[in-house]
């Protein structure tokens, strides 16, 4: 069993009070791990240590490119590692392999793409009159506390950490309590390249204790968020002590729109991709599946025929295309959200189950589950579920469809199917979300923005806009003609007034 430490100003450290948690596989209820769980007290330390290293400016005073450096080295690193660290997302997570294998090239990417992007010329400058040259640089924030949630560990980290150190910051970052062990791993790679002793700290704790001291502590500069919209709402009120630059990637409920004319195929695979991998616990899922009405019948029997070849298991297993939920309490919310759609009187056409049969009773797997005949106005349609269950609406027209798709709280997402280019066009304009596509569903880049509208958050990670949201930006105005201004010279004024009226 692995034992899992903390890293503080440079050092691997335990808690003080030797208070540990199990972490679990969640395909076979093993222990795998046991990590610390840092007191309020150890976070301050962290936090104290990386405001150190933030103000002597030992990694803020390196050059782009010196940072860039670091940033490639850490790539390489995790490149090299890649098949350790997916057998260890996979098994923490209980996600198949290969999506596994595609997070942690994920991470890579991310890596290099902020080493390429902060050395690229960035900024503004501007002239006015009198005369004056002014420019716009970024600068990092400072300190910044980092709290991850479970479903893409070491994925998130590198969505945040990456920028954040390609920007000049400091770190203190907090996995989420049931998923540490990648980010343990990126912490030893952190390590290893040689990042200087404070500039990242790793503290692993509970998100009352450790997760709200980051966001309350006066000592941060900023909160970077991704987790559940409740948690970013008490975030937000945390922060406000010291009105600390705020991130938060929160929830999501997002419509996948599939119109008529749409390619019939294509529209069906990527429904069950959007909903399916990972289990379903993907913040941008496509959990609402928009059909017109004349395909509605058609489409639900393709899907529901294939979501019930979908082969669900250990991750372990080469043939499993989906994986178990992260544990035992997430697996019975889930399935209390599908308890719920049926007594709201929503008709279940595919699973709906707890999986027990074939080696899978110790762990947490639930069927891939389809509900019809939904009204807007039920609590699967309107609710983050986090889990292999999707929810489908039926449309009339194209106004309906704007309609039902902008009707929940949340805005991170959303798919539109449609041969009709101005069409498809038309309708992602309408719908308030940030991440998008047409004809394609669940697509994530280093490049683009990240980031939700309405409750499902604040601000953008990822492309330039991830650099930028790790960075303050300061205008330096350069006066081009040195002399004063003898704005308060009221005796030459004065003089020169009566002169004036003389005349
Ligand atoms: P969560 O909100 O329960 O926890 C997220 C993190 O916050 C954990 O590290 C937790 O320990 C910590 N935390 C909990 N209470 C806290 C508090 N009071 N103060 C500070 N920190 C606290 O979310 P989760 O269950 O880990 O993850 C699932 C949620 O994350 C879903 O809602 C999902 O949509 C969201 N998510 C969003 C994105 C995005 O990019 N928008 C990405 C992944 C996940």
């Amino acid at each position: 069993m692995l034992k899992l430490k903390m890293f503080i100003n440079g050092e691997w450290v335990q808690a003080a009070d030797q208070e540990t948690r199990k972490v679990i596989n969640p395909a076979t209820n093993e222990v795998i791990a046991e990590a610390e769980r840092a007191s309020v007290e150890e976070t301050r330390t962290a936090i104290a240590a990386a405001r150190q290293a933030f103000d002597s400016g030992v990694w803020s005073d390196l050059s782009a490119a010196e940072r860039a450096s670091y940033l490639f080295k850490i790539a390489d690193k995790l490149e090299e590692k890649a098949a350790e660290l997916s057998a260890l997302e996979m098994a923490n997570v209980g996600k198949p392999l290969r999506e596994a294998e595609f997070d942690i090239a994920d991470a890579v990417d991310c890596f290099r793409y902020y080493g390429g992007l902060v050395t690229k010329p960035n900024g503004q400058t501007y002239e006015v009159a009198d005369p004056v040259q002014g420019l716009i640089v970024r600068e990092p924030v400072g300190v910044c506390g980092m709290i991850a949630p479970w479903n893409f560990p070491l994925l998130t980290g590198a969505w945040k950490i990456a920028p954040a150190l390609a920007a000049g910051n400091t770190i203190v970052f907090k996995p989420s309590e049931i998923t540490p062990i990648t980010t343990i791993k990126l912490f030893e790679i952190l390590e290893e390249v040689g990042i200087p002793a404070g500039v990242v700290n790793l503290v692993t704790g509970g998100g009352s204790t450790v997760g709200n001291e980051l966001a309350e502590s006066d000592q941060v500069d900023m909160v970077s968020f991704t987790g559940s919209t409740e948690v970013g709402r008490s975030i937000m009120k945390a922060a406000a002590g010291n009105i600390k630059k705020t991130a938060l990637e929160l929830g999501g409920k997002s419509p996948n729109i599939v119109f008529a004319d749409a390619d019939f195929e294509t529209a069906v695979d990527y429904a069950l991709y959007g909903i399916f991998v990972n289990a379903g616990q993907v913040c941008n899922a496509g959990s609402r599946l928009l059909l017109e009405e004349s395909i509605h019948d058609k489409f639900v029997d393709s899907l529901v025929r294939k979501a019930k070849d979908i082969r669900v298991g250990r991750g372990d297993d080469p043939t499993t295309d989906m994986g178990a939920l992260v544990s035992e309490g997430h697996m019975n919310t889930v399935l209390d959200y599908i308890q719920a759609g049926i007594d709201e009187g929503a008709e279940l056409v595919c699973g709906g189950k707890r999986i027990t049969s074939d080696g899978l009773g110790q762990g947490y797997f639930v069927e891939p589950t389809i509900f019809i005949n939904t009204t807007p106005d039920m609590k699967i349609v309107q609710e983050e579920i986090f889990g292999p269950v999707l929810v489908i609406q039926k449309f009339k027209d194209e106004a309906e469809a704007i309609e039902l798709a902008n009707d929940t709280p949340y805005g991170l997402a959303a798919g539109v199917f449609s041969q009709d280019g101005a069409k498809a066009l038309r309708v992602i304009k309408k719908i308030r979300a940030g991440i998008t596509s047409i004809n394609a569903y669940n697509l994530a880049y280093a490049e683009a923005p990240w980031g939700g509208y309405k409750q499902s958050g604040l601000g953008r990670g990822l492309g330039t806009f991830g650099l930028d949201e790790f960075s303050e930006v300061k205008q330096i105005n350069i006066n081009l003609d040195v002399s004063p201004t003898g704005w308060f010279d009221t005796e030459e004024a004065s003089k020169e007034s009566e002169l004036q009226v003389t005349r």
